[in-house]
Formats: structure tokens, sequence, C-alpha cells
């Protein structure tokens, strides 16, 4: 396995690379888990060479603190790499990517950056576009690889692609997790012994969404699952929406015809977990 830290020595080991073969891109925060590792044996799977970025992007935060606290745990994720056999890792520092000009790019989303993770983190898919952007560019790669946990960021990438006209093809995973149903994320080590017994609530109220969508109007569904956390000492509901997959607003009336997902956001303490099911 091949680390590379600049630019420069990315773009000039991967131009080695014979145009007949398939590059697959797997960008990441680090703090490996499970679910990373699901997606990167899929692109493995899928081509003949995968390359993992490990970049904790800043201008995809709004909160410092957040930023601050996010886990790093290069070493172990290094070997969980070299474990699976992947081909390529990309650990630049802030510096290389940005050339101490911390700043997102603006984007025309096409709104889908309006609501939700959007509405509550501003700035956020600037910050993800301007990064993901970059990865393209400098990689090129045949296929990149994202999870349906971040399905906001999902869309909004596949936009992003289609719009700029972007030579590759953006593949979705689907969400892995933990036996009690809490969707992975590297920031569930953050939560203590009782936040995380709390936690899957989360999926529970999507199960539940997904249980009553058909048979209950909105207004019902989001009120009892609000009620369900107003009573939980340990999560607080930030947002309960229900959208359709492809323009992802808030839907108040349904449309059987279209398809639509379920998505949350909610604090454990000062840890923010977000998690989504498809309802039809
Ligand atoms: P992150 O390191 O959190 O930025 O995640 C890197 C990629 O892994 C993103 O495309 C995420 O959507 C995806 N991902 C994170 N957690 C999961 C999970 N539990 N299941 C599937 N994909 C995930």
């Amino acid at each position: 396995m091949k680390v590379f830290k600049t630019v420069d020595s990315v773009k000039r080991n991967l131009s080695n690379i014979d145009e007949k073969f398939s590059l697959g891109l797997v960008p990441t925060m680090g703090a490996l888990h499970e679910g990373h590792l699901s997606i990167i044996k899929k692109a493995i799977n899928e081509n003949d060479f995968v390359i993992v970025s490990i970049f904790v992007n800043p201008t995809q935060f709004d909160k410092t603190e957040d930023l601050k606290n996010y886990p790093v745990t290069l070493k172990a994720d290094l070997k969980l790499l070299e474990e699976i056999d992947c081909d390529f890792v990309f650990i630049p520092s802030a510096d290389e990517i940005y050339n101490s000009n911390i700043v997102s790019e603006k984007f025309d989303f096409k709104g889908l950056d309006k609501v939700m993770e959007g509405e509550h983190r501003k700035g956020h898919f600037d910050g993800v576009g301007t990064i993901v952007k970059m990865l393209f560019e400098i990689i090129k790669p045949t296929r990149a690889y994202f999870g349906e946990k971040d399905f906001q960021q999902l869309q909004i990438i596949k936009t992003m692609v289609e719009l700029k006209g972007l030579p590759l093809q953006v593949v979705a995973c689907e969400i892995f997790r933990e036996k009690d149903g809490l969707a992975m994320s590297s920031r569930n080590t953050r939560l203590n012994n009782a936040q995380r017994e709390a936690a899957p609530l989360i999926y529970r109220s999507l199960l539940k969404c997904k249980e009553l969508f058909l048979e209950k109007d909105i207004k019902f569904i989001k009120d009892s699952i609000e009620n369900e956390f107003n009573e939980n000492a340990y999560l607080n509901l930030e947002y309960f929406e229900i959208a359709n997959v492809k323009s992802l607003s808030p839907s108040t009336n349904i449309n059987k015809n279209e398809k639509y997902r379920a998505f949350i956001a909610a604090f454990s303490g000062t840890v923010r977990l977000i998690d989504n099911i498809a309802l039809n």
C-alpha cells in the first residue's frame, strides 16, 4: 500500500497507471469503522485500483469545537487499510489542500443545500463540494464511492458531477449499522455509555416512520416521533423530516408515484448524529 501526503506525489504516481485500468476513490475523514470498510471493499471489488483519502476537511465544519473534537486515529486507519489490501492512501495536510487560504468555493446545488443539513450547518455543503471537487481533479477517479448515511451529501455530489459534466461515476453505498441499529459513525466513539445506550432511538424512530408512512399523515408521524425524543433524556432532536429523494424538500403531502426518505439529526450531549431511511 502506497501512502501519499502531497498533491504532487499522488498525481505523479497515479499518472503512471495505464488508462485501461479503473480507479475507485473513497473519500473519508478517517477514524475508519466497518461502514467505511464496507464501502472500500465494494470499491476494491469493482475497480482495478482503489485510493482512499483521509482528510478532516476544515471548510465543511460549521463549529470549531466539532472540528477540534473530531476523532483522529491515523495509525489504526492505515493498519485497517493495509489489511484489506487497499492500493493507495492520500493523507494531505490542510495547507497542502488549501495553501493556507482555508475558504470554500461557492456552489449552486439547485436548492438541495438549503434544507436539513444545509439549513442547520451553514456553509457545510460548499465545504463538501470544495474538497470533493478538488479530490476529483487531483485523483481523476473512474468511480467515486459515497455512503447513503449522508444521503443529502450523496445527492448534492451527484448533482455537482452532472452540472459540471465531470467524467466519473458516483456510486451510492448502503448504510452500515451496529447490531442495535445505530448507524456507524466516527462520532459514535465520543458517546458515553448512557448516551450510547440511548442512541438506537434514532433508528427505531426511522423504522416506526416507515411502518406508519402510508397509514398516517405526516403531521401525526412527526408529532409522535418528536414526542418520543422529548421523553428521552439523552437525545435532543434537531430535525425530523420526510423528504422527496430528488428535491430533498421536506414534504407535507405524499405523492404515491414519488420516492421518499425520512431524515433525522439529533444531538447527544455535544455529539451530533444523523441517519435516514428509504420509506417506499
Ligand atoms: P466520513 O469519514 O464520515 O466523511 O465518511 C466517509 C464516507 O463514508 C461518506 O461517503 C459516508 O457517507 C460514508 N459512511 C460513513 N458512515 C457510514 C455508514 N455507517 N454506512 C455507510 N457509509 C458510511
